[in-house]
Order: C-alpha cells, then sequence, then structure tokens
C-alpha cells in the first residue's frame, strides 16, 4: 500500500525513544494515518542491534493484539523506519498520567488482550521481555496492543534459559536477578506474566507498585524490591478475584507463577469475557 518514504506527509512528533523518534504520518494518496519510527543509521550498535531485532519480530508477527508493521524503508548509512498502524490514545503509561487510575472492568479487558498478545508471541516462541506500561499502546475503542520489541528476543530451543540482562529493570522479575533461588524450570516466558502483573497493579494504584510514590527509583533499592521483598499486593478494598489474578501474576517462583493460558480462564478474565467498557 504505501510503496515510498515519500508517499508520507510528516504531522507531528508522537514521541522520542532512544536513537529514535516516532512521527504521526498521512499518506498522501489515501489519506490514512500512520505511526512511523526513524531510527538514524549512526546510532550505536546496542541501538542497531535493538532496531533490528525489532524489525525481526514485527516482521513475523501477525495479530490484532501486536502493533502492525506496514512497511520498513531502509536508506543505507543513513537511518531505518518502520511504519506501523497509528495507536490513537498513545501508551498506557500516558493514559495513567492523564486520565488517571483505572478501574477493575477496564483492567480485566486490558490484562485479557494484553494474554492475548503473549499468548500470540509465546506461541512463535517470542519474549518479550520488556512488558510495562509504557510499551502498551491504546486507541479510542480501548483495543491494547504490545508495541517495542527492541529486546525481544526469539527462543531457539523451547527450554533454552533467556539469559542476558536486558530490559527495564524496574519490571524485571524475581527469576532474571536470581535463577537459582526464583527460576527452578526457568524458561523466560514467565518473566513476561511477572511484567504484566506489575503492569496492572501500576495501572490500578496509580504508581510503581515496588516503590512508595515519589521514592527514587535506583538500581539497588529495586534489586533489593524485587528479590528480598514480597510480592506487591492490591488493597484490601479489591475484589477478592482482581487480588487472586494479581496474585497469580506475582508469585516470586517463575515455577508456581501461573502461565498465559491458565491466566486467560482465570475468573478476572474470563467473567468479563466479551463484555465492553
Ligand atoms: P523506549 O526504548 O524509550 O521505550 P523506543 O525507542 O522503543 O523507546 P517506542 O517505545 O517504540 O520507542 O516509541 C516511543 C513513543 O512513541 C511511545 O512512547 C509512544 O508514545 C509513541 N508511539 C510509538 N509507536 C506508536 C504508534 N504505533 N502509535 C502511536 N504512538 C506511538
Ligand atoms: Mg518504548
Amino acid at each position: 500500500e504505501v510503496d515510498r518514504l515519500s508517499d508520507l506527509e510528516k504531522l507531528k512528533v508522537l514521541g522520542h525513544g532512544n536513537g529514535g523518534t516516532v512521527y504521526q504520518v498521512r499518506h498522501k494518496r489515501t489519506s490514512a494515518i500512520y505511526a512511523l519510527k526513524v531510527v538514524n543509521g549512526d546510532c550505536d550498535t546496542t541501538v542497531r542491534r535493538q532496531i533490528f531485532r525489532e524489525i525481526e519480530i514485527l516482521r513475523r508477527t501477525d495479530s490484532p493484539f501486536i502493533v502492525r508493521c506496514h512497511g520498513i524503508f531502509e536508506k543505507p548509512s543513513e537511518n531505518f523506519s518502520i511504519l506501523m498502524e497509528y495507536m490513537d490514545g498513545g501508551t498506557l503509561d500516558t493514559l495513567l498520567k492523564s486520565h488517571g487510575t483505572l478501574s477493575e472492568l477496564s483492567l480485566s479487558n486490558i490484562a485479557r488482550q494484553v494474554l492475548d498478545g503473549l499468548n500470540y508471541l509465546h506461541s512463535q516462541k517470542i519474549v518479550h521481555r520488556d512488558i510495562k506500561p509504557a510499551n502498551l499502546l491504546v486507541n479510542q475503542k480501548m483495543e491494547v496492543k504490545i508495541a517495542d520489541f527492541g529486546v525481544s528476543k526469539i527462543m531457539c530451543r523451547s527450554l533454552e534459559p533467556c539469559d542476558s540482562y536486558v530490559g527495564t529493570c524496574a519490571y524485571m522479575s524475581p527469576e532474571r536477578f536470581d535463577p537459582d533461588t526464583y527460576g527452578s524450570n526457568y524458561n523466560g516466558y514467565a518473566a513476561d506474566i511477572w511484567s504484566l502483573g506489575l503492569t496492572i497493579l501500576e495501572l490500578y494504584v496509580g504508581h510503581f507498585p515496588l516503590l512508595s510514590a515519589g521514592q527514587r527509583p535506583d538500581w539497588a533499592t529495586l534489586m533489593c524490591a524485587i528479590c528480598f521483598g514480597g510480592p506487591p499486593s492490591l488493597p484490601e478494598s479489591a475484589s477478592e478475584e482482581f487480588k487472586s489474578f494479581i496474585e497469580c501474576c506475582l508469585q516470586k517462583d517463575s515455577s508456581e507463577r501461573w502461565t498465559v493460558s491458565q491466566l486467560l480462564s482465570h475468573p478476572f478474565i474470563a467473567k468479563n469475557q466479551g463484555s465492553e467498557n
């Protein structure tokens, strides 16, 4: 559909990431709106590796719960551009800041869509490794899609441990810091569930759940909170189903944490199947 970059007109900047800028663009002929991520070709090798990984994963994914890629443009030695579907609600991180905390019903719908996305990714042997509010895009229809595959991993063998130290350390699971204590049966997929649990909890309480509101997130404090503290949980006022769901996601031992398919039939998710908010 979009053949050349020159078919597109930049409308505004949607956000900056490390190494690149995301623009809202319009296809001149059809007026269709897209998001275009432009990464400088002279970025350092880490950023370069991330952008290649993101391109590889976006090329091979095809799911309503994963942000869609409509084309890759390369200007050798200049830059790379990824044309994506435009999500007019921005990220869940900005939604939290602009609209405040979300209701249990909204969070049940959001969690189900992220689980559907993870179900797809995990079935394709892809671990996202950076699930957090800032990497989940929404639109006006309250459709939620997983984005930002810069640190994801394609597992070669199903049980290959997912070792390297990447991602935002705040949402990282205990077994990624300490596989000897928390990682019996360690395969990487469970780490995405921990990050999902923290994300949903954050959208309900309004701040990153492992720190008190306003506390500075330095690396040592976070690592201690994740590895030595009890898992964070919901306030008493939340429903029993919601509390149970969060508890199932935030089992410190990765082998006790629920899998995507178990969570998809958890009452917190299953009871609202199909209902809109
Ligand atoms: P970081 O590593 O800091 O997370 P990044 O380089 O991976 O950044 P993205 O997270 O992909 O970049 O995008 C940066 C910002 O651009 C997002 O936070 C979001 O606000 C906006 N954005 C990205 N993709 C889209 C999209 N498809 N539709 C609308 N906005 C988008
Ligand atoms: Mg991001």
